[in-house]
């Protein structure tokens, strides 16, 4: 997996992130030699923005700015689990023990969870991936 790397301006003491290693900085404009040591790495933009921001704190505060930070993070993981197959294992856990799902099911699912996905929509993909199948009373018969 690529690695983001935090590095820090040895002219100014600013840390900032790179995908590759920096080759000047972004603060005071200072070349970088490739030496220049690596303060942390991380696995993605959101954890690079993360780390940035820490090693730009002063060591006393940084647990907790570390506590704020990776709590803003949360939203992302909310829009994971409103994800197609996260909202499939919450409708199963709505419909009863026949397996048969209502219109209102999915409907009262989404409004659950808020997402703002279109009720169409979720049961065009779910019949698309064979996880649904309609029946012809207008109900859908979970098939997983
Ligand atoms: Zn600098």
């Amino acid at each position: 997996m690529e690695k983001w790397s935090v590095v820090r301006c040895p002219a100014c003491r600013n840390c900032h992130g790179t995908r590759t290693r920096a080759r000047q900085c972004p603060h005071c404009g200072q070349s970088l030699s490739s030496d220049t040591p690596i303060v942390a790495t991380a696995d993605s933009a959101a954890q690079l923005r993360i780390e940035v921001a820490l090693a730009n704190t002063p060591e006393e505060i940084r647990d907790e700015l570390r506590k704020k930070l990776e709590a803003t993070q949360e939203p992302l993981v909310s829009i994971n689990s409103t994800s197609p197959r996260r909202l499939y294992a919450l409708i199963v856990e709505h419909v009863g023990k026949d397996g048969v799902m209502h219109r209102s099911d999915v409907e009262n699912v989404l409004a659950k969870v808020e997402s703002e996905m279109d009720v169409d929509d979720l049961l065009d993909q779910l019949e698309i991936n064979g996880t649904i199948i309609r029946r012809q009373d207008g109900t859908w018969q979970l098939l997983e």
